[in-house]
């Protein structure tokens, strides 16, 4: 049994390209050419410089001791949050622009919700001199109106969505609509591991570099290139897609997502979408969705705008579907706690994304023993969340 996709693009029963005829041609053009490109010696030494010298990788493997005691193993983070514009997302970017300026294109169009992916596409457009339009829902805008203006700084131009909710999946749809008329000059970056194949694949490719780090790291400091447990967050999956790419087929490491509960994961106010969502089709992949009876698309709702996406990366649905990964869920609340915990134990304030993944260390703690080695991906850094942890503060 692979967990990885297979040569139609589909991982199980999930994924797929399910995409209106006007988009076949820069569909088929990506697919056809991106793993030969990818594969090129240039290629491959012009990104691993990038991700060297300009987005500060390798990201530190590092033991936190306080949190380790605490808990009962041996518990490391993988620091994304020390990268350049503050999360894993740029790995991708710097990925995809590559391959964009490789495939003749010479003008950008992402979707972002909370920003992040928008202010990582508008970077590298800024670093190879692109034009780059970011689509984003008015409500988000509204929210986020620090990484409006970065992008605007950086040069971008960010395009308000006024349909449906006004959030990601509006931004999505009408970055689509772009792309079916500006097929030949334009490159879509999705930020994460959803949309048609082979956007899960070659964004899982892109941020395996996480997972690739992790295997020289633990071999340097523990004498196994593996970990017992590896745990993420997961919003649409690209984080979580990295940390476990080179584990994928490697049973004896446990794979643990955690997905944002929202209230809970039985109330109205929810974003698991693993749990709750049911088989359907968004943004051209076959996956689980949150929708009503009648297929239409649920608004999911989680206090971290990056987990707050209705569909799921068909990886993880499929990893969750055949059992490879363990899905647990954190709610609001527990996030918050968990990331108090983490700045006064270490010291670092992580982005509340991030905090769900380490809100399954108390769920796990019972099942550790004191030398199993646990690697909880810290996605992102908080910055951008203070506003909401100043709201949320208890001393
Ligand atoms: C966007 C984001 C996520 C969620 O995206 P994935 O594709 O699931 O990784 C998680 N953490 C941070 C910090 C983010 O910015």
């Amino acid at each position: 049994m692979s967990n990885n996709v297979n040569e139609k693009g589909y991982y199980g029963a999930f994924g797929g390209a399910y995409i209106p005829e006007i988009l076949h041609r820069n569909i088929e053009q990506l697919r056809e050419n991106y793993l030969n490109i990818m594969e090129e010696a240039d290629f491959q030494k012009e990104f691993r410089a990038l991700l060297r010298d300009y987005v500060g990788r390798p990201s530190p493997l590092y033991l936190a001791r306080r949190l380790s005691e605490r808990y009962g193993a041996r518990i490391y983070l993988k620091r994304e949050d020390l990268n350049h514009t503050g999360a894993h997302k740029i790995n991708n970017t710097v990925g995809q622009i590559l391959l964009a300026r490789r495939m003749g294109k010479t003008r950008i169009i992402a979707e972002t919700g909370a920003g992040q992916h928008g202010v990582a596409t508008a970077t590298v457009c800024a670093l190879m001199d692109m034009r780059c339009a970011v689509y984003m829902g008015s409500t988000d805008m509204a929210r986020q109106s620090l990484n409006v203006r970065k992008m605007e700084m950086l040069g971008a131009e960010v395009r308000p969505v006024d349909s449906g909710n006004r959030t990601l999946k509006d931004a999505t749809n009408e970055a689509i609509r772009d792309w079916c008329c500006n097929p030949a000059d334009t490159h879509y970056i999705i930020g994460s591991v959803v949309g048609p194949h082979p956007y899960p694949d070659m964004v899982a490719r892109f941020q395996s570099v996480i997972g690739e780090e992790i295997r020289a790291q633990l071999l340097e400091k523990e004498g196994r290139d593996y970990p017992d447990y590896l745990v993420a967050c997961v919003g649409g999956g690209s984080n979580a897609a990295g940390t476990f790419y080179p584990y994928l087929d490697e049973l004896r490491v446990q794979l643990i997502e955690v997905e944002a509960a929202g209230d809970g994961v039985d109330t109205d106010r929810t974003a698991a979408t693993i749990r709750r969502g049911r088989e359907g089709i968004i943004h051209g992949s076959r996956t689980l969705v949150m929708q009503n009876a009648d297929g239409q698309i649920e608004e999911p709702y989680s206090i971290s705008a990056g987990l707050d996406y209705p569909g799921i990366g068909p990886m993880h649905a499929n990893l969750a579907a055949n059992g490879r990964a363990e899905v647990l869920s954190a709610t609001d609340n527990e996030a918050l706690s968990a990331a108090f915990e983490l700045t006064r134990t270490e010291g670092i304030i992580p982005a509340l994304e991030s905090s769900h993944a380490l809100a399954a260390l108390p769920l796990l703690a019972p099942r550790f023993r004191p030398d199993n080695v646990v690697v909880a991906t810290l996605s992102g850094r908080g910055d951008k969340d203070m506003e909401t942890y100043v709201n949320n503060y208890k001393l």
